[in-house]
């Protein structure tokens, strides 16, 4: 791991691919040290350090479960202790097991909470009381409009979203004293591994309900974590920040 240059650190779960992966390089570029972890794309993530140290970015990565709270907190206490304070936490990781809720297994849904939403309390907890002697954070989770309105075979999914922006709302209102804002991004639907399993067909319909008529992508959600936080997110807590081309505004 690699010592911060008296720059402020950020860390983003699951960063090795995908969404993760695109804040990653945004935060990177804006000057941070940018800190991810990865549960299974070990290659993928130590090729990405790799590459984001040949453009003069600070970067680490670390391998742990979200959902396994010794886990995450072993991790990130080491990451505390050999690299310094978090400041910009990014709670990205995440999984779907979609099935109409009448053929939902109990382990399709509780796999799904475990990770989308105990992974951001576990990986929170980590960074919260440093942040509140530090008096100064930023948390930024990622829900998604499924979490916001809902969606059919998502039983599971749009519970954890849903779940996690009631701890941002709440976290912000516990935390904004210590001056740490909490955000949550809700993101529509986005080109990355996630999304390239449906059809063509399924994908055609979901564009065509778009108002922009475009899939977004990854980079389009990394601008809006790295305005939050910024300095230009200062002032903006306990919001749920739709970037989905219009898809919520129908
Ligand atoms: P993705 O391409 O499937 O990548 C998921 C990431 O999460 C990977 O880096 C993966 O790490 C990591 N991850 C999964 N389980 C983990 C665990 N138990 N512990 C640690 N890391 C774990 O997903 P994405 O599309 O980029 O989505 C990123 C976030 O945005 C998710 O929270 C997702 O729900 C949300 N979102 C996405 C969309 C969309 O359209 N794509 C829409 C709304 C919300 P490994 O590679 O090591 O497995």
């Amino acid at each position: 791991m690699d010592k911060a240059k008296n720059k402020k650190i950020a860390f983003v779960t699951g960063g090795s691919r995908g969404i993760g992966k695109a804040i990653v390089e945004k935060l990177g570029k804006d000057g941070f040290t940018v800190g991810f972890n990865y549960v299974s794309s070990e290659e993928k993530a130590n090729e990405f350090v790799v590459k984001l140290k040949s453009e003069n970015i600070d970067a680490f990565c670390v391998r742990f479960d979200v959902r396994n709270y010794k886990e995450t907190e072993n991790a990130i206490s080491e990451i505390q202790s050999e690299i310094g304070n978090i400041d910009v936490l990014v709670n990205n990781a995440g999984i779907t097991k979609d099935k109409l809720f009448i053929r939902m297994k109990e382990m399709d849904f509780d796999d799904v909470i475990d990770i989308n939403l105990k992974g951001v309390f576990n990986c929170t907890k980590q960074v919260a009381s440093k942040m509140m002697k530090q008096r100064s954070g930023r948390i930024i989770n990622l829900s998604s409009l499924a979490g916001v309105v809902g969606n059919v075979g998502q039983v599971n999914y749009s519970a954890s979203k849903a779940g996690v922006i009631g701890m941002t709302r709440t976290l912000a209102a516990e935390l904004g004293g210590y001056g740490i804002t909490v955000n949550a991004i809700a993101p529509g639907f986005i080109k990355t591994d996630m999304t390239d399993v449906l059809s063509e067909k399924i994908k055609e319909k979901i564009i065509d309900l778009i108002p922009l008529k475009s899939i977004g992508y990854p980079e389009d959600i990394a601008n809006a974590v790295s305005f939050l936080a910024n300095d230009s997110g200062r002032y903006i807590t306990g919001q749920v920040i739709s970037i989905d081309g219009g898809l919520s505004a129908i």
